[in-house]
């Protein structure tokens, strides 16, 4: 008769295969095709209702998504599919933009707008149909650890005074994971790595959307705004068409923000009310608002990702991206899901839960779109912290624009000379062009 291994003795009586620690997307997601390989699954969520907890901007790169429910941009509670990107530099007095329209965006659908409190309802109901078990309006407290042969294992999860026990823990409790903290995997994250995201929705008749967006049908847009939105502190503004109402919100560098003694809320009531976004929002009433921390660390805040007997993903494993031009945390949570359904899958077949057996989650999520992007991506926290992005260089852009079309019945200059001067009204020098120019094209 042989000794069963450790792994195999202490995977003998656990009430569930995996339990799944926060119902984001990132937890649906695992939760689902844990769940879809036949596995018990139980998906517990401190919020009364999964996404009732959630936040955030709102578009949703869907291809990822669609993979794992192929029926997602017909059944989900989709907002609109985004077809228009406008980017804007905005000064005090001004704002300079590119409008981005392609049909190719539309087909295939490229990217969606979602409401995370519907979104989030919509995939709990598809665990829930696929036999997750779901426990809504429960915080898990701590997780359970035992001395294993290879150091600590995580063996199960206490909420309250229950106790439960599984093969596989899974941390997916968002940004700010204690789970991942409490057993040794990440710890206090840098100001640096963290972002403060502030956004509200404000509903609007789907006609005055439609018009004043230039939208029409299912299309949707999206603004990424730098400059004056954010008062000088590294960041930005968004401003996303939902069906019948607007999500508007900034992203402000914790770092940054501190160091200049700011107030998230004031800048954003700065961004609501300057000149070229009040109009967006004119008569619309504000029908939520909230704040959340988001991670802005990219790969250099992705550490270790899988221990004895729990994985880590989405936003707990620090998997967001931003380049300036798109927000993504929500693909990224996705991806993340599917891979580590494919790693605990195959450990959990093998009967090997220790973190060597759960190696082939982060196999797979490198070998995933999300896993390269993350690489690809590395330079780009670095690049946006670059101080004249957030006002320089609109300032700059915004004085040659007016010396070009500001007739104020003075002779011309050539558009050489009004650069000119306007080089030498700004800090940005011709070096700095140069620099964050080669910093972007390597970042981006
Ligand atoms: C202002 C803002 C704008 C953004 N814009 C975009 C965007 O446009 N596009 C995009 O792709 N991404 C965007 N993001 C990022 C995106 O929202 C996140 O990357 C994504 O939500 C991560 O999903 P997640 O499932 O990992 O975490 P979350 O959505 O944070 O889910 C974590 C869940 O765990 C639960 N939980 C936490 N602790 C416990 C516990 N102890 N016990 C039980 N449950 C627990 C929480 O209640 C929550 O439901 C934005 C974020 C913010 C804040």
């Amino acid at each position: 008769m042989t000794t069963p291994t450790p792994e195999v003795a202490e995977a003998a009586e656990p009430d569930f295969d995996v339990i799944v620690i926060g119902g984001g997307i990132a937890g649906c997601v695992t939760a689902y095709q844990l769940a879809q390989q036949g596995r018990t699954v139980v998906l517990i969520e401190r919020g009364e209702a999964p996404g009732s907890k959630n936040l955030s901007g709102g578009v949703l790169y869907c291809r990822g998504m669609q993979e794992v429910f192929p029926d997602f941009l017909t059944e989900a509670p989709i907002e609109r599919h985004i077809t228009r990107n406008y980017i804007n530099f905005l000064n005090a007095e001004s704002s300079i933009g590119i409008d981005y329209k392609d049909s190719r965006l539309a087909d295939p659908v490229n990217a969606v707008t979602v409401l995370r409190a519907k979104l989030d309802a919509w995939l709990s109901d598809k665990c829930e149909e696929a036999g997750v078990f779901i426990m809504p309006g429960v915080r898990v407290d701590k997780v359970l650890t035992e001395d294993g042969p290879t150091g600590k294992r995580v063996v199960g999860v206490k909420a309250g005074d229950d106790e439960l026990h599984a093969h596989v823990v899974v941390a997916a409790d968002g940004v700010n994971s204690f789970i991942s903290q409490e057993v040794g995997l990440r710890t206090k994250e840098p100001l640096n790595h963290l972002a403060i995201g502030v956004k509200c929705v404000v509903n609007l008749p789907r006609e005055t959307v439609e018009s004043r967006f230039n939208v029409t049908g299912d299309e949707g847009a999206a603004f990424a705004v730098v400059g004056d939105c954010t008062q000088g502190v590294g960041g930005g503004g968004f401003m996303y068409t939902n069906i019948d109402s607007v999500s508007v919100g900034v992203v402000l560098r914790l770092d940054d923000l501190t160091a200049k003694k700011k107030s998230s809320s004031e800048i954003f009531d700065h961004f609501l009310a300057h000149p070229y976004i009040a109009p967006y929002l004119e008569g619309g009433e504000l029908v939520e608002y909230g704040c959340h921390l988001v991670a802005e660390g990219g790969l250099e805040m992705m550490g270790e990702i899988t221990m004895d007997g729990l994985v880590v993903v989405g936003d707990a494993a620090g998997l967001t991206l931003n380049t300036g031009l798109t927000v993504r945390g929500m693909d990224l949570a996705v991806a993340s899901g599917v891979a580590a359904a494919t790693g605990i899958g195959a450990a959990l077949e093998s009967k090997d839960t220790s973190k060597a057996g759960l190696a082939g989650y982060r196999a797979a999520f490198d070998a995933s779109y999300a896993g390269h992007d993350m690489k690809t991506y590395a330079k780009a926290p670095g690049f946006l912290e670059v101080e004249r992005m957030y006002k320089d260089y609109g300032d700059l852009i915004g004085n040659v624009l007016h010396g070009v079309f500001d007739h104020d019945n003075t002779p011309r200059e050539h558009i050489i000379k009004v650069a000119y001067k306007a080089f030498k009204k700004s800090p940005v020098k011709i070096k700095h062009l140069i620099s964050d120019g080669i910093a972007g094209v390597r970042a981006l």
